[in-house]
């Protein structure tokens, strides 16, 4: 069985101490791969889902809204239009007459029945097909309805998946700059690439609340349209998955002159690391903020580090594989397995960048696997060959793991527990002790007979087309 497509092999690398790294990424999915990756439109729906007051209807045929109904758990603390999933539904007729009627049809008694704030349109592959021209329908209905109605043009086909992301940042840029900025502080960040999955953004709000920091919007986790509109008033960017809203933090520097910061808030050094340099930006405005973070810092962490030492006991020398969607989270798992014991022995994306996994390969062990738009072949196989413990991943990665026999720890969409922040360090080794020691493990072919944690020295892993 072929494990490694020709093809893709220099999408996969080894990391050597001896040789320069050199990995090609961000090109379209090979066909027939089965890419874990999803389409341009579903990238842009992620998004833009948790703007909760907004109202979201996909153009396109049933499947589409379908594939990305309720498609991350975004919580909000008070609207839940963004829950439900509304599509044109486009039949055959449809394709064949066009479907700009029944759009236009569709966008009027939805407003009329939800009164929204704002809505936006996905442009799906037969629209991108046939030709409606949305952006014409969308015109129409704001002159009309007095609302805006925001085209996304995320035709499934267009690209990969980080093409949604650039057309969902430049949607949400049209919001941006048309809401009233008084009263915001100059000591003020919007959080971006956030999405508020286990409500993480409550969490991380109130850090910033501690040190003396307005939040004015959340961008998109729990987000609203209005926050969004007068968002060009802040001070700072705060972008956290910089894959999905980079690029609107980067049209608002250019256009409004916001600054913006990269941080991660995953484990113990990238939470607090992202607090102090975001202090460091107000300390101008404010010289005790230093003071107050570092006190912030000190007392979770004083709590914490003593319940992280009781679960590392058990975990220490034990393997990890991490797969995810944005290659910046990659970063700080590999710090937090490092700080359970752990060895990171494979990490990849689906889209990350050059520079991303350049600081991949930095930051892992040596013949650790670095791999791009991976697919359910290759990641068997390297579970397999690296005799991993634990696979974290999305839900797509999920069967993989159980399949094989090694525990899993669900980082991406579906989750319902916190994972960010201090107490998300916390939830997340407590997560990753329950399944990588269940006792499950024994009777699966892989443990059969061997004790936990003295499983069978591993082949090494070479990236190459392999008979399995
Ligand atoms: S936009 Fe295209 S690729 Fe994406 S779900 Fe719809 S049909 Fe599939």
């Amino acid at each position: 069985m072929e494990t490694i497509f020709e093809e893709r092999q220099d999408q996969i690398q080894v990391t050597n101490a001896e040789t320069a790294f050199e990995i090609a990424c961000n090109k379209d999915s090979l066909a027939g791969a089965v890419s874990q990756r999803a389409c341009v439109f579903c990238g842009s729906r992620v998004v833009l889902y948790p703007i909760a007051d907004a109202l979201h209807l996909v153009h396109g045929p049933i499947g589409c809204a379908a594939y990305t109904w309720d498609i991350r758990g975004a919580l909000s603390s008070g609207p839940e239009l963004h829950r439900l999933s509304f599509s044109t539904d486009l039949r055959e007729r449809d394709v064949i007459f066009g479907g700009e009627k029944k759009l236009y049809a569709s966008l009027v008694e939805l407003l009329d029945r939800h009164q929204p704030k704002a809505a936006f349109v996905y442009s799906t592959c037969i629209v991108g097909l046939i030709g409606d021209d949305i952006l014409a329908v969308c015109r129409k209905v704001t002159a009309e309805k007095g609302i805006p109605v925001i085209p996304v043009m995320s035709e499934g086909f267009k690209g990969n998946k980080r093409a949604g992301y650039l057309a969902a940042c430049q949607a949400m840029a049209r919001l941006v700059g048309t809401g009233d900025t008084t009263g915001i502080s100059p000591m003020s960040v919007n959080i971006l690439g956030d999405f508020n999955l286990a409500g993480e953004i409550w969490l991380v709000r109130e850090y910033f609340k501690k040190m003396g920091i307005q939040v004015v919007a959340n961008i998109t986790g729990d987000g609203r349209v209005d926050d969004i509109r007068r968002c060009h008033g802040a001070g700072l960017n705060v972008v956290q998955c910089s894959g999905s809203t980079m690029d609107l933090a980067k049209i608002m520097q250019d256009k409004y002159g916001v600054p913006f910061m990269r941080v991660s808030y995953f484990g113990i050094e990238d939470m607090a690391q992202a607090l102090y340099d975001i202090a460091k930006v107000f300390l101008p405005h404010d010289p005790d903020i230093l003071r107050r973070t570092q006190e912030l810092v000190r007392n979770e962490l004083s709590g914490l580090m003593p319940r992280l030492k009781a679960l590392r006991k058990d975990l220490e020398g034990k393997k990890a594989a991490i797969y995810v969607g944005g290659a910046f989270k990659a970063f700080s798992l590999v710090k937090a397995f490092r700080h359970l014991g752990m060895k990171t022995v494979m990490v990849g994306s689906q889209t990350g960048t050059q520079e991303d996994y350049k600081e991949l390969a930095e930051i892992t062990d040596e013949g650790t696997i670095i791999i791009d738009d991976a697919n359910p072949l290759e990641l068997s196989r390297i579970v397999k060959d690296k005799d991993v413990d634990i696979l974290v991943g999305g839900v797509k990665e999920r069967p993989i793991a159980y399949k094989l026999g090694v525990g899993f720890c669900d980082h991406n969409h579906e989750r319902k527990l916190a994972l960010e922040g201090f107490e998300g360090m916390y939830n997340f080794a407590l997560e990753v002790h329950r399944t990588v020691t269940c006792p499950v493990w024994r009777f699966t072919p892989r443990r059969s007979g061997v004790p936990i944690g003295k499983a069978p020295a591993s082949e090494t892993f070479t990236a190459t087309n392999e008979e399995a």
